[in-house]
């Protein structure tokens, strides 16, 4: 039998559940998942590696209308996407089916012909009379290879998705090796739980103006533990204040949370060294923002 492979993206508005999915499929937490918007920067890419085939996840900044230089650099990598895989499988909520976003994705689909399949996601929490007549909607709208309700909470319909992604997969050779499930570092991996802690533990506009740097990783098997240095960078003073808290107490969680989801990704007990820096402007300083990784 030949071996199957292929890149497949997940491309889809923010907050569908394109990250959610993939840690589904990948079984491990490799993609930041965030009730709030446009938490995936970098693009994530995930092995799934099956019985005679291999399929290799791009997990996409959501494709948007933006302005601001880190949003211009999260589109741009979203859009390089269509000419970089085999297959689309683009995402939609089904609770809100006309996202303005969905009609960038069908005009980038027309411009690159790729076999593509739509996955609607959430059917746990939309109304099911609903569901067949989205599908039929869809279908005027695009003629993608199938189109397959699923939900990525569940993992109700996740299955067939896989079936039918590996139906669609074309003769190649496997693309990484069979233990390996990511291609992003352990300082990139790091630096996403940080991220994610502060989603989650603050709120309002601050999470959008910080970024995370790794500056070390060590391993001291001496004493059985990973030492690792990370900086929190925000745009202001009164930003830095929010993230320390009262006493020192919103800083102290979340790197009591981070340090948690570290230890157990790494399986190692891990020593946390993290401090909040201000570096004013970072989101509009397109130098600024290569330095920060983006
Ligand atoms: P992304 O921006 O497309 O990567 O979306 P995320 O994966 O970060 O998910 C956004 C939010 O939707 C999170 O709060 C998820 O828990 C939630 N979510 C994702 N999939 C499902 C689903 O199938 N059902 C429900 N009810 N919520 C989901
Ligand atoms: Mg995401």
């Amino acid at each position: 039998m030949t071996f199957l492979s292929g890149f497949v993206a997940l491309v889809g508005p923010p907050n569908v559940g394109k990250s959610t999915l993939l840690n589904c499929i990948l079984n491990e937490k490799l993609a930041i998942v965030s009730p709030k918007p446009q938490t995936t920067r970098n693009r994530i890419i995930g092995v799934y590696h099956g019985e005679g085939y291999q399929m290799v996840f791009i997990d996409t900044p959501g494709i948007h209308r933006t302005y601001t230089p880190l949003h211009k650099s999260m589109v741009a990598s979203a859009q390089a996407v269509f000419k970089e895989v085999d297959i689309i499988a683009a995402m939609i909520d089904m609770n809100h089916p006309d996202a303005s976003e969905i009609s960038i994705i069908l005009s980038n689909l027309r411009r690159s012909k790729i076999p593509s399949l739509l996955v609607i996601n959430k059917i746990d929490r939309g109304e099911k009379a609903k569901l067949l007549p989205i599908m039929d909607a869809c279908r005027k709208r695009y003629p993608f290879d199938a189109i397959i309700p699923i939900s990525a909470l569940t993992g109700d319909g996740v299955d067939r998705l896989l079936g039918q992604l590996q139906s669609m997969l074309k003769a190649g050779p496997a693309l990484f090796p069979p233990d390996m499930k990511t291609d992003q570092s352990e300082s990139f991996l790091v630096s996403e739980i940080i991220r994610e802690k502060i989603y989650h533990l603050t709120s309002r506009e601050l999470p959008y103006s910080s970024a995370v740097t790794v500056e070390s990783i060590e391993e001291n098997s001496e004493r059985k533990m990973v030492s690792i240095e990370a900086r929190i960078h925000v745009e202001s003073e009164s930003q830095k204040g929010i993230l320390i808290g009262h006493g020192g107490r919103m800083i102290k969680s979340i790197g009591q949370a981070s340090r948690q989801d570290i230890e157990r990704m790494l399986g190692s007990k891990v020593f946390l060294d993290l401090k909040v820096r201000v570096e004013k402007n970072w989101s509009k300083n397109p130098r600024a923002l290569r330095r920060l990784g983006y």
